[in-house]
């Protein structure tokens, strides 16, 4: 009898086990809404997010807008009705989120801004970023160190510039740390705009588009460089290099006397990283989005606690309405020197992914 009953509670509590495992209250909802696929960045940062949010216990509820606004604004609404405690968005433009983000303070909910600052909003709680000013000091730097090895005897320098989405914060960052290089060295004549096109207003490529970054450089050939050669091109972004460099190599760049331009670049894409193995694009700036993520999920795990995420720097970021309080990381300068080398030790790639 004794037995049996001890048999019956103990099949009882394996019932009981096996019931609140399954349906175990996780921590809770975690929104991750992130602007676009369109760059394989941005599915690593979510996907990498989604993996920790799980492996820590969380819900997360990742989707991918598409680079369509009303599309981000439904998916963040839809999120907030599920009852999402905290919400990571990376925004396609940092000006459209304050009215669901008000709603989302309104209940409670605390707000992420991932990788690109939400603006004209109060309801952003913390910053997740890298160093987006250095960032573009990198960019023009390597410009720069390009322009000086490939071109050191044909002084001064012919340069375009290329800005990112001016709906995104970062943009302004990048190329605001690249002319603080740049810009000296076009005061001395060392290097000139050949087509007189500076500051974001006309540089600016909308949504990081690299077919109208492609179409503009194909422009700037036909208008300004019939009698001229291109040295240098400041790119803000993967994205944007290999439409640069198809315009370039469609005038006839990179084969007999026409030297290829030093076309910087972004996020080391695996199209870009071969293109600079291949000696077309010449440097790019990597950015580890794991690490990112990372500290995504770190400030969302403090939040829950009850605690105060860790952040590094509670000055740069203001977005119009208060100084968000940020985590920055650094980002790395890679050019053929290194770029195998710092891909593959980092794990980011794999050698076979890179090849060559
Ligand atoms: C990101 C860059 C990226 C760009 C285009 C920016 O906000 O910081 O890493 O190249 O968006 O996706």
């Amino acid at each position: 009898m004794k037995k049996i009953s001890s048999l019956i509670a103990s099949v009882a509590l394996g019932v009981a086990v096996f019931a609140s495992s399954a349906f175990a209250e996780t921590k809770g909802v975690v929104g991750i809404s992130m602007p676009t696929k369109t760059s394989t960045r941005w599915i690593s940062d979510g996907e990498t997010m989604e993996k920790l949010f799980k492996e820590a216990g969380f819900t997360p509820d990742l989707q991918f807008a598409d680079d369509d606004i009303p599309n981000q604004l439904a998916q963040i609404e839809n999120m907030v009705t599920k009852g999402a405690k905290v919400l990571v968005i990376g925004a396609i433009d940092g000006t459209t989120l304050s009215d669901i983000l008000q709603k989302a303070g309104e209940s409670g909910v605390k707000v992420i801004a991932y990788d690109r600052l939400i603006r004209e909003s109060a309801n952003v709680d913390y910053y997740a970023t890298f160093d987006n000013f250095q960032v573009g000091v990198l960019q023009a730097t390597s410009l720069v160190n390009g322009l000086k090895a490939k071109f050191a005897d044909t002084k001064p320098w012919n340069v375009e510039l290329f800005g990112g989405s001016p709906d995104d914060n970062n943009a302004f960052f990048f190329y605001d740390g690249a002319m603080s290089v740049l810009q000296p060295l076009i005061d001395s004549g060392d290097i000139v705009i050949k087509s007189g096109q500076t500051g974001m207003e006309q540089v600016g490529t909308l949504r990081w588009d690299g077919t109208v970054a492609q179409a503009r450089m194909e422009n700037l050939l036909s208008s300004t460089y019939t009698d001229a050669k291109v040295n240098g091109v400041l790119s803000p972004y993967d994205g944007l290099s290999i439409g640069i460099l198809s315009a370039l190599k469609g005038v006839g760049y990179g084969s007999g006397d026409m030297v290829m331009p030093v076309v910087t670049g972004q996020d080391a894409e695996l199209p870009s990283v071969k293109s600079i193995l291949a000696d077309e694009q010449y440097s790019t700036v990597f950015k580890d989005t794991r690490e990112l993520a990372k500290v995504a999920v770190h400030m969302v795990e403090s939040i829950m606690d009850g605690k105060e995420p860790e952040v590094n720097d509670t000055k740069t970021y203001n977005n119009g309405v208060k100084v968000v309080p940020s985590y920055l990381l650094k980002p790395v300068a890679v050019d053929k020197s290194n770029v195998k080398d710092v891909m593959i030790s980092s794990g980011y790639y794999t050698a076979d992914q890179i090849g060559n």
